[in-house]
């Protein structure tokens, strides 16, 4: 089964909001097995919507429309579907009622158009909208079936979840179930780990095995139909300890887990400790681990160190080191990591320092990354080659500093 999404509205080709109801139809639409093939945005202008439904039509299984329900003279989208489908418009009663009953409340005067908020079209389901006044419906239409929604992303998305999603899996072919797993790597690239699982994503029916590079890690999506929630998990599991198997050691965690706390939890379960000092990153690495709860078990202090003075007088770094190695260097990174994790009396120390840019620092480009870690079995540093902005180095650093927190023998001898 296929779709499109049709945005309406001259907003979103000016620029003023952003699409994010496609996009999170999109993703909604990927968890239940439906592909989007196509995002169109559209203006308030009969013509030009009138003719991307037309064309979306002969194209698609499914067409989601989002905007154009409300009330004014701009909001088309139900008389352009009444008329390409040559259908009647009805009111519905129960939004009739609560447009109604809104006004008899608030004491306002009722403008005569907003009962066309209640309008839909003859043979269609309709889904009354219990955050906004605009109901929505899907209509059968040729080969596809046309959905409309609100604009409004609160209207929309509860429309979606509450009645849409229900009404699509019901469509879709009885009481079959949807589960989807996603699984987190780090280390390794989209095209490397595609390269690892290109028999299974080729053979791939069900569970489907979607992979996605962002912000330096990448996700590996796995969605099963299934008819019970026992068989889709045994679908699940099946695939995740085949992948496990091949890429175990650069995975890092499921679902909406991150990095940061994954290391916590490490941490806790080996009753560790562990102390920071960052120079590039500022202490974005000691944030990142304090959003986590329960970091307080964890997390002892860190230092920000981030001229030469600093790194000197704070943490204890000598004068000839920083002067001959210089502050991006290997002697350095690791000195850091033993006199913080020093300080601070902790199992571990981390530390960060690098040319995060636009300038070279000590000669060193942008990007040039060292992570030293100290732990109880000694210590041991990194040399990254990061590229992007300096904010995209910078968390890139924070990321990786985890990482190695995760997979160092220094730190705990178990490592997986
Ligand atoms: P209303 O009853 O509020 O007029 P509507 O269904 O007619 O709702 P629109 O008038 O098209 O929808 O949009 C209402 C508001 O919803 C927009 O001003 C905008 O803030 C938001 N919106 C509309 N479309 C989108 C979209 N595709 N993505 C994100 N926000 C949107
Ligand atoms: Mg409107």
């Amino acid at each position: 089964m296929n779709a499109e999404i049709i945005a309406v509205g001259s907003e979103l080709l000016l620029g003023q909001i952003a699409n994010t109801n496609g996009q999170y139809l999109s993703t909604e639409l990927a968890g239940i097995g439906i592909d989007v093939y196509r995002h169109t945005v559209v203006g308030d202008n009969y013509k030009r919507l009138y003719a991307a439904i037309s064309e979306a039509v002969h194209r698609a299984d499914f067409v989601f429309l989002s905007g154009g329900l409300g009330p004014t003279e701009d909001d088309i989208t139900k008389e352009v579907i009444a008329d390409l489908t040559g259908t009647q418009l009805h009111y519905h009663e129960p939004t009739l009622k609560k447009i109604r009953e809104y006004y008899e409340k608030t004491k306002k005067y009722m403008p005569a158009n907003n009962k066309k908020q209640a309008l839909y079209t003859e043979g269609s389901e309709v889904f009354y909208n219990k955050a906004g006044m605009a109901c929505g419906f899907a209509m059968p239409y040729k080969t596809s079936l046309l959905i409309l929604m609100p604009g409004p992303p609160r209207e929309l998305k509860n429309m979606f979840w509450n009645d849409v999603r229900p009404f699509l899996l019901r469509e879709l072919g009885g009481e079959s179930l949807v589960l989807s797993r996603v699984l987190r790597f780090f280390g390794i690239g989209e095209s490397s780990l595609e390269e690892e699982l290109l028999d299974l994503i080729q053979a791939q029916t069900n569970p489907t095995i979607a992979p996605l590079a962002s912000d330096g890690e990448v996700t590996v999506r796995l969605t099963a139909k299934a008819g019970s929630h026992e068989e889709g998990t045994l679908l699940l599991d099946k695939i995740d300890k085949e992948i496990t198997n091949r890429l175990g050691r650069f995975l890092y965690g499921r679902e909406e887990e991150t990095l940061p706390q994954q290391v916590v939890k490490h941490f806790r379960h080996n009753k560790l400790t562990l102390a920071a000092a960052e120079s590039l990153t500022g202490g974005w690495f000691s944030k990142a681990v304090v959003d986590v709860e329960g970091a307080s078990a964890v997390l002892e202090g860190g230092a920000t160190v981030y001229s030469k003075s600093a790194k000197e007088t704070v943490l204890g770094i000598e004068k000839e080191l920083l002067n001959e190695a210089g502050m991006v260097s290997k002697e350095c990174a690791e000195s850091m990591a033993e006199s913080v994790r020093f300080l601070y009396q902790t199992d571990v120390g981390i530390s960060f320092t690098g040319a995060a840019g636009p300038d070279s620092l000590e000669g060193k480009v942008p990007g040039t990354v060292w992570i030293g870690i100290a732990g109880p079995h000694g210590t041991t540093s990194h040399l990254l080659h990061l590229s992007g902005s300096r904010e995209q180095i910078r968390r890139l650093a924070v990321y990786h500093g985890c990482w190695f927190l995760l997979r160092e023998k220094v730190v705990t001898n178990d490592v997986f």
